[in-house]
């Protein structure tokens, strides 16, 4: 087999995603064999991904947090320090879908095999426990996102 891109190498190794023949000089070019085709395409995957991300935190995140924000100012309400917790708690919500994924990639796979009221109790924990998370995984993200955006 050759290289895909150049008919006259001898290809070394194969793209990871579609098995195309690379050689030396292709194999080693992206930091693991994948062929031009196949790079673009998985960039574009990416892509995608983070602009989902974006418009989840934007349609579900923030009304997350203007809503905690509304509870808790009712609940209680001091004019010092509404402002802070108003914005504090808006963020807390923006958090919550890069908390979620966070949560995701870390969560073992065996909450799969719950029951209904399981999944149910799991989802409440699981978006608990993502605004916290989020606190610190929301300002990683969105740069990672961003890099990944304009890269
Ligand atoms: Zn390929
Ligand atoms: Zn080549």
């Amino acid at each position: 087999m050759n290289c895909i891109n150049h008919p006259f190498e001898a290809a070394v190794s194969q793209c990871q995603h579609c098995g195309k023949g690379l050689c030396i000089e292709c194999t080693s070019r992206f930091s693991k064999p994948i062929c031009p085709e196949c790079f673009s395409a998985s960039r574009k995957k990416q892509k995608r991904a983070v602009v989902i991300e974006i418009l989840l935190t934007l349609l579900i995140g923030l009304p997350v947090g203007i809503i905690l924000g509304l509870l808790v100012n009712d609940s209680f309400k001091t004019p010092d320090n509404l402002w802070e917790s108003h914005f504090f708690l808006m963020y807390m919500g923006l958090g919550l879908v890069a908390g979620w994924k966070t949560l995701t990639r870390i969560t073992p796979q065996v909450f799969l095999f719950l029951p209904i009221l399981g999944w149910v109790f799991y989802f409440l924990i699981k978006a608990i426990m993502s605004l916290f998370v989020g606190l610190v995984a929301f300002p990683i993200r969105t740069i990672r996102n961003m890099v990944l955006l304009f890269k």
